[in-house]
């Protein structure tokens, strides 16, 4: 056996591991203390109840013989891909085939999975900073990648390619920087693509964030973008299903790839649990979304509340508008680990070291709207003191 020797390119310690690593080992030496942890990026508020409903009557039904369920199609009931295209696409005037839907147990699973289609030799472009999966998933493959650097010089929006890309990953609304691409912005990607034969993996895990008039919601809103673009989509962050699992993936016919993700799918994945699509399907509800939504702005709140005290401290901050992360440069020249190490040591506040998303996050850290409410505005008047 000869192990894929590809695995050696990857960082030996994922992000979120080594942050815990340092703020574990800072409770064990300081066991009174008091942690806020507004580092990580994930949810933290109850599901809603109507999808606590829509799964205790899916286990139900689970328990007797007309109405058990076994497999369900690997590509998801098809009661769930209408409401996707129904819900999230046709009011946007984004017309789907249904057998263009995928559903998932995630976008964590498809973002790397979609990799097996290119072959080995495609070049990947990716923004810099970028949620790490990409880059990790592109590594394993053994491509090479091409970065494309982001700072404040470009707001966070990066260059088109100057080398050939044949895929590109953007994520938008971005974490970890909380940018967004207007409408012109993304056609401009569209356009490359079309030019360059390139796909689009795109990622939306944070659309249900956008607040913004000309943002789009989908790339299916940019002329041209069914011929070049994949788009992947959660209910993680939209409904709080990090722990439910369940998300889609859409891949246009006019892509090419739509068959070849199919078969992949038929061989590899025997379908996402009935349980996890029922309470899906309950996200598009009336008394779901309205559910569902609240969520989503009480995270957008603190995402203001925390947006606003570093301002007013005199940070430059980035995002935090149209999605849950808040991107913030560190004082004096510091790294972004040692101002992570600074703000836990200090005053106990726990962020995400913006190196640890690429090269180009240096000099900045990520706070997460996910956190507490009360911790957040400690957070804030923890912070202001230390100035
Ligand atoms: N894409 C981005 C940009 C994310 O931030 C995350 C999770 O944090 C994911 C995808 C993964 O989402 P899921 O929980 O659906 O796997």
């Amino acid at each position: 056996m000869r192990s894929n020797l590809f695995f050696q390119q990857l960082q030996n310690n994922y992000l979120f591991s080594e942050v815990n690593h340092r703020i574990e080992t800072y409770q064990i030496m300081h066991p009174q203390a008091h942690i806020l942890r507004l580092g990580v990026g994930d949810v933290t508020l109850p599901l809603p109840a109507p999808i606590i409903d829509a799964m205790h009557k899916a286990v139900e039904e689970l328990g007797h013989a007309e109405s058990f369920r076994g497999y369900s199609q690997e590509e998801g009931y098809i009661w769930l891909r209408q409401a996707i295209i129904d819900n999230d696409y046709r009011t946007r005037g984004i017309q789907l085939d249904l057998d263009e839907v995928f559903v998932s147990d995630g976008a964590g699973s498809d973002l790397g999975n979609l990799s097996e289609l290119f072959d080995q030799h495609n070049r990947v472009a990716i923004p810099d900073p970028s949620y790490p999966a990409y880059v990790d998933a592109s590594l394993m493959a053994g491509r090479d990648i091409t970065f494309l650097p982001c700072s404040s010089d470009n707001a966070f929006v990066p260059d088109l390619p100057a080398k050939q890309a044949d895929i590109i990953y953007l994520c938008y609304p971005n974490n970890p920087t909380g940018t967004v691409l207007t409408r012109e912005q993304l056609q401009r990607w569209v356009d490359y693509a079309r030019q360059n034969h390139s796909i689009i993996i795109y990622d939306g895990a944070y659309e249900a964030y956008i607040e913004e008039d000309d943002i789009p919601h989908s790339i299916y809103e940019i002329d041209g973008a069914k011929e070049v673009a994949i788009e992947v989509r959660s209910y993680s962050k939209t409904a709080g299903f990090t722990s439910v699992r369940c998300g889609y993936t859409i891949v246009p016919k006019q892509t090419g790839l739509q068959t070849m993700w199919l078969r992949r799918q038929c061989t590899k994945y025997n379908g996402t649990s009935y349980i996890a699509q029922r309470a899906a399907e309950a996200t598009y509800t009336p008394q779901g979304k309205k559910a569902a939504q609240a969520n989503v702005h009480y995270y957008k709140q603190t995402a203001q509340l925390l947006r606003n005290g570093l301002q007013a401290l005199g940070y430059q901050v980035y995002g935090g508008i149209n999605a849950p992360y808040i991107w913030c440069n560190t004082p004096q020249n510091m790294s972004s680990w040692e101002f992570f190490d600074y703000l836990l040591n200090q005053c106990q506040v726990a962020c995400t070291p913006g190196a640890g998303f690429g090269q180009s996050g240096e000099g900045f850290i990520r706070f997460s709207a996910f956190s507490n409410r009360k911790d957040c505005e400690e957070a804030i008047k923890r912070i202001k003191k230390l100035a």
